[in-house]
């Protein structure tokens, strides 16, 4: 079943009297289920992409169809999804165990279910000893454990990450990679992830779209990219 459809989907930015193209034409879809990974350059429209995803996109046209629901009657609260950025906004002065709780607290979950669900899912990625600190009193990968705990706490049906991990080092980073991969096994949501490392795309994705000035210029499995694919993006990277 499809759950994100991009259908001729273009999606601009004003500046002054003009308008700038970040997404230009674009038509993929998503199935349920399904973990895609969006590779491209910088400012090749990866999180406009995303951003048009969570409503957020102020100039489009084209068709944009979540869940069924078209775009412009979507709605962020009843949306049933996540988001994971680079610079997450973790609330500074609440702690760990708060920042996780915030999306169940938004929704008035009553406490017992709170502490239930919290405990569970900081254990499930591994901060279950943090749950009492504040966010400055934590390392960059830690940081983004949480923000991937929080973005779970409420089983959504579709996560997008927005290059989560491009300010974590890189040791750490192949141990995030991991975790997603396993959330994704275990609770099987929608996944779409934005990056430009390549590696972290073909380690994490069942498939791949390759974008290159907000166009899409090619997408399959990472085995066909890896044999087949004609971008400059997937060529360099195998140096074919
Ligand atoms: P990426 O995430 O792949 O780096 P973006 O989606 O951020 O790319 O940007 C795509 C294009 O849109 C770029 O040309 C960028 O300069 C432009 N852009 C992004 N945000 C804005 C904005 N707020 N105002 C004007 N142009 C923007
Ligand atoms: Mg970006």
């Amino acid at each position: 079943m499809k759950i994100i459809e991009f259908k001729n989907f273009s999606c601009y930015y004003k500046q002054k009297k003009e308008y700038i193209k970040a997404i230009d034409d674009i038509s993929f879809s998503v199935d349920s289920g399904e973990f895609v990974v969006v590779i491209g350059e910088s400012g090749s429209g990866k999180t406009t992409l995303l951003k048009a995803c969570l409503g957020l996109a102020n100039f489009f046209e084209g068709d944009l169809v979540i869940n069924g629901v078209p775009i412009e009657n979507f709605d962020l609260k009843t949306g049933n999804c996540a988001y994971v950025r680079q610079e997450i906004g973790l609330y500074p002065n609440l702690t760990v165990y708060e920042n996780i709780a915030f999306p169940l607290r938004v929704m008035k979950t009553p406490q017992a279910e709170v502490d239930e669900r919290v405990k569970k899912i900081a254990k499930r990625v591994g901060v279950e000893m943090l749950l009492t600190r504040k966010p400055k009193q934590l390392s960059g990968g830690q940081h983004q454990r949480i923000a991937i705990a929080r973005a779970l706490v409420k089983n959504p049906r579709i996560i997008y990450f927005d290059e989560p991990f491009s300010n974590v080092d890189p040791l750490l980073r192949s141990d995030l990679r991991l975790l997603v991969k396993q959330i994704h096994k275990t609770f099987k949501p929608t996944i779409l992830f934005v990056t430009h490392d390549l590696g972290e795309a073909f380690t994490l994705a069942d498939r791949i779209i390759v974008l290159e000035n907000g166009k899409v210029v090619e997408e399959g499995t990472p085995d066909y990219l890896e044999k087949n694919g004609q971008s400059e993006l997937v060529k360099e990277f195998f140096k074919r």
